[in-house]
């Protein structure tokens, strides 16, 4: 459908051409009406299917610029997506004269007190520092109009929801209010019920919860072979740019190390790194300058690069939910990308758990050995070979190059330029992993799996027990402990604002051969 059949008015339109948006994509079109009609909206679509535009361009058209005052307010989990967001809302209402803000923790606070005096109309925020606005005063919430929580069931997840509540607070009662993710388990969203009047549920139901556009695989390990595994792999499918997930904040940073070991450009990011070097990370990352991005769940949530080809899940994700955030990471805006999960014998429950949450098999995959890594390897090598033949001014190294072709056949030395550059020892570089907490095994029974985490989770399937029981007791496990959402938030206060523009792509809109539910609540 065109986004003029909407109801959107011609300066958004215009920006929507120039943004390289031809149609609407499903949830576009579904929730875009509904909003502008003032209904609050519980917005469900597969990830990378445009969910930002679907709550974005809906409250663009109702700001009236005439007025100062913050007139819309959305939620992010983290500082990066709050980035994303406002520079997305930014380009799709600059036409229109709309100002957008974001504040985050981080950044200086006194800028952020400044722009908000210039007048804001519509404000991106991360919990920690919007409460932190509110108590002190420098943010006026009283005529906001329309509230998004952006990954909504992460949002009103236990790390967050009273920070949630206290944002509720300084918010009208009479609002509206959007909840959008691309998941939304059962118990999460009647917490978000709670907080909306007589909500729609929009749920793109796609197939499955996973987009076709990821080739699923999944590679049977051993615990201690997980890491040389991974390097092989990743010597074989020599992927461009890659995110790359570990369970915990040490281990991110643990396998950062081990792959920059083994030569591979990899950068980590998690809550405890400063805001400046989280910044700094994605920037690379972004840039190309690092081919793997090591990341914790929260820290990657919702983030919208382009060109990533391949998701590693070094560690199973405990929540099937993460597993369906974290792969769409790859497969955005209609491009095709890659997953990989590495699952010991032990966790083959969560495998499954995750399979029947998606509706979708991952496919095995074989382990590489040694041999096809060393092969991957080589074709890289040759390639770098010819670019630097191509590109070599011979003259400067005449002498130097008389003398070894004097010595040398010439196959000889094609080979030792070869392994100079294919680095073959490198892949052998010794390193080990510490010991990371085994997830709890899963006791198969009807109703799909409960959790045996050494507790009774008050009988609940796992829906109903939706991140009850072990998940409390995961402590430093997980990083969905309010301690490190909280420090995610309200990192230190170092860094300078990373304003980087996302690549433009005027990439093609996903085939919708997806269907709708609706129903009331
Ligand atoms: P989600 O929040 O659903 O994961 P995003 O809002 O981050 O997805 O959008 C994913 C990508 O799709 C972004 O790069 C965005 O610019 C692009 N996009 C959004 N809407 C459209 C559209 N109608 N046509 C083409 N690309 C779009
Ligand atoms: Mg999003």
């Amino acid at each position: 459908m065109k986004f003029s059949e909407l109801g959107l008015s011609e300066d958004l339109l215009t920006a929507i051409e120039k943004h390289g948006y031809v149609e609407a994509t499903p949830i576009q079109e579904q929730t875009i009406p509904l909003t502008l009609a003032g209904k609050d909206v519980i917005g469900q679509a597969q990830t990378g299917t445009g969910k930002t535009a679907a709550f974005g361009l809906p409250i663009l058209e109702m700001i009236d610029t005439n007025s100062r005052d913050v007139q819309a307010l959305i939620v992010s989990p983290t500082r990066e997506l709050a980035i994303q967001t406002q520079e997305e809302l930014f380009k799709l209402g600059r036409d229109k004269h709309v100002r957008v803000q974001a504040v985050f923790g981080g950044s200086d606070i006194r800028r952020q007190i400044t722009n908000l005096n210039h007048g804001a109309n519509i404000v991106v925020g991360t919990p920690g520092r919007l409460i932190d606005h509110i108590n002190r005063g420098t943010i006026k919430l009283g005529n906001v109009k329309t509230l998004v929580l952006d990954e909504a069931d992460e949002m009103l997840n236990m790390g967050f929801l009273e920070d949630i509540e206290s944002i509720l607070k300084a918010v009208p009662d009479k609002r509206q209010t959007l909840l959008f993710s691309a998941t939304m388990p059962t118990a999460i969203k009647r917490i978000g019920v709670q907080f909306m009047t007589d909500p729609e549920h929009i749920q793109i139901a796609a197939k499955e919860l996973t987009t076709d556009l990821v080739d699923q695989y999944y590679v049977r390990v051993r615990d201690n072979e997980k890491f040389d595994t991974l390097t092989r792999i990743l010597d074989v499918q020599q992927p461009e740019l890659a995110i790359l997930f570990g369970r915990t904040k040490r281990r991110v940073d643990e396998l950062t190390r081990g792959l920059e070991l083994r030569g591979f450009k990899a950068a980590g990011i998690h809550g405890d790194l400063t805001q400046q070097k989280r910044s700094q990370v994605l920037k690379q990352f972004k840039a190309k300058e690092i081919e793997i991005l090591v990341a914790t769940d929260v820290a990657a949530r919702g983030l919208d690069i382009s060109g990533v080809t391949y998701v590693y899940n070094f560690d199973i994700p405990q929540d099937p939910e993460s597993y369906v955030h974290r792969i769409g990471r790859t497969g955005r805006a209609g491009a095709h990308g890659n997953s990989v999960t590495f699952v010991t014998n032990a966790e083959m429950d969560y495998l499954k758990d995750i399979e029947k949450l998606t509706k979708k098999r991952m496919q095995p995959l074989k382990p590489p050995t040694r041999e096809e890594a060393v092969a991957g390897r080589l074709s890289v090598a040759s390639a770098s070979v010819e670019a630097a033949v191509s590109a070599v001014d011979a003259s400067l190294f005449a002498e130097a190059a008389e003398g070894l072709v004097e010595k040398y056949d010439a196959k000889t030395l094609a080979a030792a330029l070869l392994s100079a550059v294919a680095n073959v020892a490198e892949m052998d570089e010794s390193f080990s992993l510490s010991h990371e907490r085994p997830l709890p095994r899963k006791r198969s029974g009807f109703g799909g799996g409960r959790r045996d985490g050494g507790r009774q989770g008050g009988g609940n399937g796992r829906r109903g027990g939706y991140r009850g029981g072990d998940r409390r007791s995961g402590g430093d496990r997980s990083e969905r402990g309010s301690r490190e959402r909280r420090s995610y938030d309200r990192g230190s206060r170092t860094g300078s604002g990373d304003r980087s523009q996302r690549g433009q792509s005027g990439a093609p809109r996903r085939s919708s051969r997806d269907f709708v539910i609706r129903n009331n609540d």
